[in-house]
Order: C-alpha cells, then structure tokens, then sequence
C-alpha cells in the first residue's frame, strides 16, 4: 500500500518532489507554507520515510515499510530523522529546540544533531515546524545551520504565516506552497476518521473549514457545538431575548477558555455561525442553491415565520450586514461579550416585527 493513501490532495508537490528525487536535483532547504490543518506535516513525514527507506521500488516517493530505513522511522527511533515543534500550549518555538539549553548550547539541540554523520547509507532529514513561531534569537542561530546545511542533510521548514519567518530564513529554502483542501476531501477524512455523527455535521464543518482539516475539527469540538446549537433553536423562537441569548454564550465562551485571543476566535465563530443561519435562512425562502443549505434544520422554522412578512429579503440582508459588523468590531479589540450584547440585542429588536406577523 502507498505511503500517500491517507492522505488527501498536494498532488502538485507530490509530482514535483517525484521529478527533484529522479533528477538527483533536491534541495537542501524546503520551506512548506500554507493554511494550518491542511496536511503539511503529514506530507513532509511522508517525504521523509520515503527519503529514508533504503527500497523505496520504481516510485521514488515510495517506501517499503520493512528495509533498515522504514522500520526504525515508523518506531520513532530513527537517528537520521529530526523533528521539531512548538510544544502545545507554546507561542514560540523554544531555542534549546534548535541550539540546546543555555548550559549545554550547542552540544545538543537540532543544529547539533544534524551535524552528528548520518549512518552508512543514509541521510538525515529534519522537520522544523512551525517556523514561523521562532523568535528572532532562534531564527538567528538557526541561520548557520541553514546556510551551511551538512553534507546528505535536507531541512524542512513548515509556517503557516510566512510574513512571519525572517527574510533571511525565507531566502534559504525553497518556496513550496501548499493549498487547502477541497470540501470535498475535508467531507470524507471527518466522515473516515469517525470524527462527525451524520454527512450533514461533515458537510456544514467542511464548507466553513476553508480547507482546513484543523479548523473543521475545531468546529466539532463538543463545547461549540452545543453554543452552536443553543443558538440557532434560540434564534429560531419567535420571541427569543438578545441579552439572555448573548449572557448564555459568553459563559459558554468562558468554559472553554478564559483567555481573551481564544475567546474571540470562539467568539467571531459564534458571529459565522449567526450568518450561516441567516444565509441559510435565505437559500431556504429562494428555493434551492448551493452551499451548505440543509445543515441546518432550525432555519427552517425561522424562514416560514419569515416568509409572511414584507420585504423579509431587506430584513435578512440588514441582518446580516449587522452581523458581519459585530465581526468586525471583535476584529477591532472591542471585547467579546460587549460585542456578542449588542449584535444579539439588535438582531432582537430588529426581528420584533416578524414575531407579531401572522
Ligand atoms: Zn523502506
């Protein structure tokens, strides 16, 4: 079975990566930028087995998964293979990582490893991810080992922000980028990795995942889903209250966490959620469109409430336009459930009408 089975798109750079190993024309430094969650590291990982398997076949990118390469890789014990990351929970990229701690620098870390001979026969292949989180010391000490990669050495750099890597890192590796993923691919791994309860979940997550297996994940973690669904069987009564609603999501906001950048990301999905079931509500009254209409059953309620009342259209668009406001209010620093008090409480007295309409 191919190493590439699981996973999904980047045929391009499959291709390319192909011809470079046939060609004996590999770089020393690659550099994969692209969106987070897209398979960036999984690809990488795979282009290192297949750099190490020692009977990789006809197909270079290839590995067997039995040689002297292969099976130490797939244990994790391979010495050639070096892999570095920010530690979960980490914004930075630690140095001693990259350079070792401050009373050993130097005689240990990733730079020292890599100048450690690789064994008979092989070479050795090093995973930076998350460049983009070095710190400027780091990415400086960094730099050497980049400029002057060891013989048999190859380096793989993964960012998702290149604006933020430094220009002289940037400059050293080559450029591979990386797009997102269709829907359609996002669709069947959450479906295949038992990660959503119905087609539907996995539709809905994937058209607001940009691609982004890692963001479509993160909409299915339970405490969103249960905010999401407060929401819409709240916004789908007739006369539901715009501060209880808000009051209700910022204590769900701060059960998942009480820092204030993750709370604005939970934040600004609650505010996408909010334009989805208005969208949504839309598609529903202007018959069948695409996009991710059916996802989401309480819009139906709200869109034959709204069907009796004039110019529901001008309604709908004004409440989205408020909506897409709040968004942009969080994206200013206003606070989060400052934000979430007056989105909802306009988006209340503006639905007053529809809930007298008969
Ligand atoms: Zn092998």
């Amino acid at each position: 079975m191919s190493i590439w089975t699981s996973l999904r798109g980047h045929l391009e750079q499959r291709e390319m990566f192909r011809r470079a190993i046939q060609r004996h024309r590999l770089s020393q430094a690659y550099l994969f930028v692209g969106p987070e969650g897209i398979g960036k590291h999984q690809f990488a990982r795979r282009l290192a087995q297949s750099l190490l398997c020692r009977e990789p076949g006809g197909d270079p990118l290839e590995a067997c998964g039995e040689c002297p390469g292969c099976r130490p890789f797939l244990a994790g014990s391979h010495p050639d293979f070096l892999s570095v990351g920010c530690p979960v929970g980490k914004r930075e990229l630690p140095i001693s990582l990259i350079v070792g701690s401050e009373e050993r620098r130097g005689k240990e870390g990733l730079c020292h490893d890599l100048s450690l001979a690789p064994l008979p026969g092989s070479r050795k292949v090093a995973i930076v991810d998350d460049a983009d989180t070095m710190g400027e010391e780091c990415a400086n000490s960094f730099l050497k080992t980049l400029e002057e990669p060891p013989e048999r050495a190859i380096l793989i750099l993964i960012a998702s922000n290149l604006d933020a890597l430094l220009t002289t890192i940037r400059s050293r590796c080559q450029l591979i980028r990386f797009s997102p993923l269709e829907n359609s691919d996002i669709e069947s791994l959450l479906l295949q990795q038992d990660l959503v309860q119905s087609a539907a979940e996995a539709q809905f997550a994937s058209a607001l995942s940009g691609g982004s297996l890692a963001i479509a994940k993160q909409l299915l973690e339970p405490e969103l889903r249960l905010l999401r669904s407060l929401l819409y069987s709240q916004l789908s009564q007739p006369n539901f209250s715009g501060l209880g609603l808000s009051k209700q999501l910022t204590e769900g906001l701060s059960k998942i966490s009480t820092e204030t950048p993750v709370q604005r990301i939970y934040g600004q999905w609650l505010i996408r959620f909010t334009i989805e079931f208005f969208r949504e509500t839309l598609w529903i009254l202007h018959g069948p469109a695409t996009g991710v209409i059916g996802t989401i059953p309480e819009a139906e309620s709200f869109a034959r409430r709204l069907a009796n009342y004039p110019d529901y259209d001008e309604l709908l668009g004004s409440l989205i336009e408020r909506t897409i406001d709040a968004s942009s209010h969080i994206d200013q620093n206003v606070s989060v459930p400052m934000t979430l008090d007056s989105l909802f409480d306009g988006l209340c007295h503006q639905l007053k009408p529809v809930a007298t309409t008969r």
